[in-house]
């Protein structure tokens, strides 16, 4: 779907000026859409996801898991491997990095705003096109056309059960950053705090 938004007078600086969605095929699936948005008609960032969590839609950065070196071969491994996949070293799997609170980090964002602002007008707007997308399938029923997104058709739907808790464990902390008067800094840090 093309969907050119009107510039918004608050927002000067950041202009949203397409969004394509693209549903994925399993409603069991937590993974709703994959979408892509331009900026300004100038810059294309793809492989945002529209994921269900628990308290609504939310839409989650493109990102990659992280991973780290075997002291023994140098292989690359993901964080939570208890062997090496080149040389079978028994690995930690309990290594990942940890948050303030002690939780373990995953995955980081590639492409991210880096301020409460952006964030909320691109999460607005990038669910609001998601609805409509949604709607048109619905209504459309065997005549809805999904768009193809060519070499993002090739990727999977499938996302993990440990990215989706990751996400909205750094939604809640949003949320909950956002009540309290130091708020307005959120985000600014890094991108793996954002
Ligand atoms: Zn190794």
């Amino acid at each position: 779907m093309t969907n050119e938004r009107q510039q918004s007078g608050d927002s000067p600086r950041f202009r949203i000026t397409e969004i394509r969605v693209k549903l994925t095929d399993d409603p069991r699936n937590k993974l709703k859409a994959y979408c892509s948005v331009t900026i300004d008609h100038a810059f294309v960032v793809r492989d945002l996801k529209i994921i269900d969590g628990n308290k609504g839609p939310f839409v989650a950065m493109p990102s990659r898991k992280l991973a780290d070196h075997c002291p023994r071969c140098h292989h690359k491994n993901h964080l939570r491997a208890a062997y090496c996949n080149q040389c079978g070293t028994g690995l930690d799997p309990d290594r990942a990095p940890r948050d303030a609170r002690g939780r373990s980090q995953l995955h980081a964002d590639l492409a991210h705003p880096i301020n409460s602002a952006t964030r909320i007008e691109m999460h607005k707007a990038i669910v609001q096109a998601y609805a409509q997308e949604f709607e048109a399938a619905q209504r459309d029923g065997d005549q809805y056309k999904p768009k193809s997104f060519d070499d993002l058709d090739a990727l999977s739907d499938m996302v993990d059960d440990d990215y989706i808790e990751e996400l909205e464990r750094r939604q809640e902390e949003r949320d909950r950053r956002r009540r309290t008067p130091d708020g307005r800094s959120d985000g600014l840090a890094s991108g793996a705090a954002e």
